[in-house]
């Protein structure tokens, strides 16, 4: 399998080739340059295999430069039970993302966030963890990591570089401006590959920080800085398998067909079931929930993508869908306009964004893609959790509940035969202060997790300067 920039400028890497960079050289994204088919039969021969083997059959489609028992041994190490199973019990412990009906065969969660730091982030992160040692220890390099989070994303990383040869992670946050489990999460890592720095400054300063370090050209050669952000092409395809595991799970055959609501931020979570339906998953339907932030959802409902300023970004109780541009959506657009790079540029421009209104593009998005939308709110996200927690006496956290109200709203819209799968995306107990303004309560951490916010935390607070994290990180730089 080849790759190629949705810019058209990039040439034709490998997988293994484009698995430690970002944005490709012409700025564009990467994807595979035609999709791996997957037909009925091969679909219903999968539906005993375990999640790592299923993961490896998916994979092996997308991934050709990595020996076959290489990819299969990367699978099997990743996706295990004792990582991904953290807060089951009984009979379900064995089972890596389950399905959770809420009413059997019509309304079910696909559960994303049982992993090592309750958000589905982990189920792409580990899997990218293992790659990136194995791919370093085979051309005998080093890598260091530089990120800014604001809370998933970064304790994510951690969790799944921790202790890898090869790899450090540097990873910056807003100095108090995290929840005490977050910062806990993070901060009490004390591998020696792994170090947090608290940037004295908001989020946004954080990240202009790690742009700054990664705009010097001979910094970034000298120190071999690299990144492991939501367009790692890597990290979309190691999702894809969950959209066939939950399929699998939902259906007897492979006639039926499945719907998806995904709570949705920078459009990662949702390219990557938009692609296992191009690879022929049989998805009636795939729709996409936004929080306050509705710059996703006035595309699929208007055609106007109208990215915003990072100070017209709402701060929500579903930070993690807090965003202002999609990076992923790129992806989405260069399969709506006919995978015609130049067709993308002239639509794309420098960003600012586009309105395809009342065009034939348009019209295939629900036509031919299966997209749909709708946003959600503060309101709407506590009635929501409220309702789901006396129906069902199931507890979901404020960026599931966005997906749920979406899929309430939409469901009658669907055949009665497709099941709606909500993919649940973090666990509640992230999110206590919420469920506790919803609920009056909150749900207790998971056994291993109630003493994280006692340990002892290892954290440098530096301030929001380049230079001053530069000097940090080449102090730290072994070679
Ligand atoms: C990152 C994240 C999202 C958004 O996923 P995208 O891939 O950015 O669309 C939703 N919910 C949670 C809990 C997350 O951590």
């Amino acid at each position: 399998m080849r790759y190629l920039s949705t810019r058209g400028d990039a040439g034709r890497p490998g997988f293994c080739d484009i698995l430690l960079g970002g944005l490709a050289p012409d700025g564009g994204l990467y994807l595979p340059e035609t999709y791996p088919q997957i037909d009925a039969q091969t679909l219903d021969g999968w539906r005993t295999l375990p999640y790592h083997e299923l993961a490896y059959e998916v994979l092996r489609r997308l991934i050709d430069d990595i020996p076959s028992d290489d990819l299969r041994a990367l699978c099997a190490r990743t996706w295990r039970p004792e990582v991904y199973c953290h807060v089951r019990e009984g009979a379900r412990a064995q089972d890596i993302t389950p399905v959770t009906w809420l009413e059997r065969g019509k309304l079910a969660l696909l559960e994303l966030s049982n992993g090592p730091t309750l958000a589905f982030k982990d189920m792409a992160m580990q899997f990218l963890g293992h790659v990136f040692e194995y791919e370093l220890a085979r051309r005998g390099q080093t890598l260091n990591i530089l990120g800014a989070t604001s809370g998933d994303t970064g304790s994510a990383a951690e969790y799944a570089l921790r202790g890898k040869r090869g790899v450090r992670v540097f990873m910056l946050s807003p100095h108090g401006k995290m929840s005490a489990f977050q910062r806990a999460q993070m901060y009490s890592l004390t591998d020696e590959n792994i170090f947090n720095i608290a940037i004295t400054g908001l989020f946004d300063q954080a990240q202009d920080v790690v742009k700054a370090v990664s705009a010097d050209a001979s910094f970034k050669a000298r120190h071999r800085i690299g990144a492991v952000n939501s367009i790692n092409w890597a990290r979309i395809a190691a999702q894809v398998v969950y959209y066939f595991k939950g399929y699998l799970a939902a259906t007897e055959n492979s006639r039926q067909q499945v719907a998806f609501c995904v709570p949705s931020g920078n459009f990662g979570n949702v390219c990557a079931g938009h692609i296992a339906r191009q690879m022929g998953l049989p998805v009636a339907r795939l729709i996409v929930a936004t929080n306050e932030n509705d710059v996703l959802d006035e595309f699929f409902r208007t055609g106007r993508y109208r990215p915003r300023a990072p100070e017209d970004t709402f701060v929500t109780s579903s930070p993690s869908m807090d965003i202002s541009k999609a990076s992923n959506f790129e992806r989405f657009v260069f399969d709506l306009v006919g995978r015609d790079a130049l067709a993308l540029k002239r639509l794309w421009g420098n960003g600012q964004g586009f309105d395809l209104a009342g065009t034939p593009e348009f019209t295939r998005v629900a036509q031919d893609f299966a997209f749909a939308s709708g946003a959600s709110s503060h309101a709407l996200r506590l009635k929501t959790i409220r309702r789901i927690c006396e129906q069902y006496n199931v507890l979901i956290d404020p960026h599931t509940a966005d997906a749920m109200h979406v899929a309430l709203q939409q469901r009658d819209t669907l055949p009665p035969d497709v099941p709606l799968l909500v993919l649940e995306t973090a666990q509640p107990v992230k999110f206590a202060d919420t469920l506790r303004e919803a609920l009056g309560d909150a749900p207790p951490p998971p056994e291993d997790m109630r003493d994280l916010e006692t340990r002892p935390q290892k954290v440098a607070v530096l301030a929001p300067d380049a230079e001053v994290v530069k000097e940090y990180i080449a102090q730290r730089d072994v070679e």
